[in-house]
């Protein structure tokens, strides 16, 4: 079997969930699909929403050393050129002659030679592929071209006209906004370093070969932060930061076990960056980058000082030193928090029964549905006094109605999205006022009086 068929099989089990339960459709699906890109279904939607609300929550709002930002995904094209964008975001691309399939070039290297590419120029990566005898995983020839470098930038035409002159590109990073505004952030908000600015937005990269459900894809989110340091605060402002991403790890309830730290060697550092490290998550298919940690010294702002001839400085207000600040960038993928979150989340649980449940154990912070609530029966009088408990709770948490199927249908259909509590309303409600509140991990049942529900799943819910 070839490693991408073990790459599909690892995540068929999630992939189809995602599409039966409304959480991801592949794109463009009534016209045949449209490689590599996905629709974000109802609950898809509301879990990416839930991700980024409590992102923004955790690293702008609850704190006094960061403000937001949303920038444009089109900038001025010489911004690309001064960010090293247009000369260097590239990867090396590689083409069987026998049967025409493309590759990344360092990824064919280490799927079939099991070794780092990493860092390894085009050339370099030619005399690999062909002093290996490398064959083609798709049709087994030993025919490649050579490698060559392939930019990964998308671009589009501006005005009515099509010359090279007024080509735009659709930023790959959502970072290089935050710099172009640098200064007006400084001049119009009072910002004292150390300072970081946040931003979650669409970042687009024309993968050669992307894959992996949501994992590399081309169109998909950022939230990224570039936070403003004098340069000796370097290392500490660094470890700071790379706490905060694993403790934001545990809050959103990723494995502990599962994300790891991986520091890249000095010789494979991106042409901007002075140390790395990524936080790496197991997925089904390998350990691969969830989160990247990068000290991009002051190699941004002032290049675009240069390219803009704009100052790009900050005084200090005691010292009154000016210097250009560094800057620590703390950088998330939402498609792939969203795809480690629902591989740590998925179990299939044998039953005492012998019957096995697929439930989605997510922590109730990002669950799309907090609660569900069903009557017992479609009928009067129970489908009023549910209908009257779910207004109430509807106007606090995404909850969902269901009255359709047995109950125990109903719990199952709730597992599968990670409800963390169902309700149901019976005879007993009629009668003393009280509801049956279901655990989704335990599936132990207990009766909560409808006065006390609220504040009762408040608690369970901040868990
Ligand atoms: P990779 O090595 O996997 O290509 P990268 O190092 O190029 O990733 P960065 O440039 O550091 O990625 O991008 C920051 C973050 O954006 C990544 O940590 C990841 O979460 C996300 N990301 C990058 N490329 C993609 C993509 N093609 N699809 C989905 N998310 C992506």
């Amino acid at each position: 079997m070839s490693h991408a068929q073990t790459i599909q099989d690892s995540l068929k089990p999630i992939v189809a969930l995602c599409k039966r339960r409304g959480f991801i459709y592949p794109g463009s699906e009534i016209y045949g699909g449209f490689a590599n890109t996905y629709s974000f279904g109802p609950y898809g939607a509301e879990l990416k929403k839930n991700i980024k609300d409590l992102w923004w929550k955790t690293f702008v709002r609850s704190r006094r050393d960061m403000v937001g930002l949303d920038g444009p995904i089109l900038l001025h094209p010489k911004a690309w050129l001064a960010s090293g964008h247009l000369e260097g975001f590239n990867d090396a691309l590689i083409d069987c002659k026998a049967c025409k399939s493309r590759f990344r070039c360092d990824h064919l290297i280490e799927e079939v030679l099991g070794e780092d590419a990493d860092g390894l120029s085009v050339e370099e990566m030619t005399a690999k592929v062909r002093g290996q005898h490398v064959k083609c995983p798709k049709c087994g020839a030993q025919d490649f071209t050579d490698a060559r470098h392939f930019n990964l930038m998308f671009h589009t035409h501006m005005s009515k006209t099509s010359s090279d002159g007024d080509i735009a590109y659709l930023r790959p990073e959502t970072a290089q906004a935050i710099f172009l505004d640098y200064k007006n952030i400084v001049d119009t908000m009072r910002v004292k370093i150390p300072f970081g600015v946040a931003q979650i937005g669409k970042a687009f990269r024309n993968e050669i070969t992307p894959g992996n459900f949501v994992f590399r894809v081309i169109e998909f989110e950022q939230m990224e932060i570039e936070y403003f340091i004098h340069e000796n605060a370097w290392e500490k402002v660094f470890d700071e930061w790379l706490q905060a991403m694993h403790k934001w790890c545990e809050l959103i309830g990723l494995k502990k076990s599962r994300v790891h730290e991986k520091e890249h060697p000095k010789e494979q550092l991106s042409h901007y960056s002075k140390r790395t490290v990524d936080l790496v998550y197991d997925f089904p298919f390998g350990r691969s980058e969830l989160y990247g940690l990068a000290y991009r010294t002051d190699f941004d702002l002032k290049r675009h000082a240069e390219y803009s001839c704009t100052k790009l400085e900050y005084t200090d207000p005691e010292t009154r030193e000016k210097f250009v600040p560094h800057v620590i960038e703390p950088t998330f993928g939402v498609e792939r928090t969203l795809l480690a979150l629902l591989c740590d989340a998925y179990e299939e649980e044998q039953l005492e029964n012998g019957e096995t449940r697929t439930v989605l154990r997510f922590a109730p912070c990002i669950a799309p549905v907090k609660v569900a609530v069903f009557p017992l029966m479609k009928k009067e009088p129970l489908a009023g006094k549910a209908e009257e408990i779910f207004a109430q709770l509807q106007a606090i948490w995404a909850c969902e109605y269901d009255e359709s199927g047995a109950i125990g249908k109903r719990y199952r259909r709730q597992d599968e999205l990670g409800t963390p509590y169902c309700i149901t309303i019976d005879f007993d409600t009629l009668e003393n006022d009280t509801v049956t509140l279901r655990d989704r991990d335990s599936m132990k049942q207990e009766r909560v009086t409808v006065k006390d529900l609220v504040s009762v799943l408040s608690e369970k819910l901040s868990r």
